[in-house]
């Protein structure tokens, strides 16, 4: 499969989700068919953190994933423990997830509870003093603000973005990866995520979601690639691919999406799998942006590679 592609060389997957021991097989032999050597593990199972450095040594940096419900009821001190025991558990990271709907999963949830919220404070203190990176999801696709995030309990994306905005602004030292092109592909915000850029020199991006960048970065070949230019050093390749969702087409599917997308000069290529956000709409296709190879060495490696270092 790798011998079609301008790029060559060894790819590391900042942003995969890692769930029980039997699912990794799958996850693992697919991302190595598309030249992925050295992968971000989002653990969500102890089980599977132990099968992963038993199984794959030398392939994963390992990111702790930090419980919610204990955020969203302001209850700090286990959050601020479990940052400070990353190293010697094994990871090398943190995770929080703010997508709007996690108001949805956990009961109780503070009416008009932010991320900004001064009480939260002291966790993002604990990131900047370990220096250890945080991923922190904030928002969603543009399509997901029309089509599920009506009610107002979610907030616009607008506000959404502000408060992650906050919380960068007060740490200047805290290493945030934002995940998802900081929420911000659609090609009418990549001026104010250049700012953001441009602002805090300790935020780095990653391109988790093909589905995501693959349609919003498509729609403007010639922004896009001037974007991915500019900013080559601060952008990690990533899919978010998941050892707990086995369709193995699936997977595929989202490694294929991304090298058509970065490496190709493709025309109004389907993704190859349904998007469910256009799917009455048209559908999703790929522009590739045809990067140059010392931007997509930056993208695919060295910019992993000077964060987490080299697994192996
Ligand atoms: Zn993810």
């Amino acid at each position: 499969m790798t011998e079609i592609w301008k790029y060559q060389g060894p790819i590391f997957d900042a942003h995969t989700h890692i769930g029980e021991p039997n699912t990794l097989d799958k996850m693992v032999q697919i991302g190595r068919e598309f030249g992925i050597t050295a992968q971000v593990g989002i653990v969500h199972s102890r089980e599977g953190l132990k099968a992963t450095q038993d199984l794959y040594p030398g392939r994963f940096v390992f990111a702790k994933y930090l419980f919610l419900k204990d955020i969203a009821h302001f209850n700090i001190d286990p959050i601020i423990d479990d940052i400070y025991r990353t190293k010697e558990e094994g990871y090398s990271l943190t995770k929080t997830w703010f997508g709007p709907r996690w108001r949805d999963y956990i009961e109780g949830v503070p009416e008009g509870f932010r991320i900004d919220d001064m009480r939260l404070d002291p966790i993002f203190q604990a990131v900047e003093d370990t220096s250890l990176p945080l991923i922190i999801h904030i928002a969603d696709p543009d399509t997901y603000f029309t089509l599920h995030y009506q009610d107002p309990k979610y907030g616009t994306k607008d506000e959404n973005l502000a408060q992650l905005e906050n919380v960068i602004e007060r740490h200047p030292r805290a290493i945030f990866q934002i995940p998802h092109f900081g929420a911000q592909p659609e090609i009418h915000r990549l001026p104010n995520l250049g700012r953001w850029l441009e602002r805090f020199p300790n935020i780095i991006l990653d391109t988790a979601s093909s589905r995501w960048m693959a349609r919003e970065l498509s729609k403007d070949v010639t922004k896009a690639r001037e974007f991915l230019k500019k900013y080559a050093d601060r952008i990690l390749f990533g899919t978010d691919v998941s050892s707990n969702k086995s369709d193995a087409e699936y997977y595929r599917g989202r490694y294929l999406a991304q090298r058509i997308l970065w490496e190709t000069k493709d025309r109004n290529t389907p993704l190859p799998f349904e998007d469910a956000d256009t799917k009455d709409t048209g559908g999703t296709f790929i522009n590739g942006l045809n990067l140059p190879l010392s931007v997509l060495r930056k993208l695919y490696w060295q910019n992993a590679i000077k964060l987490y270092g080299n697994p192996e």
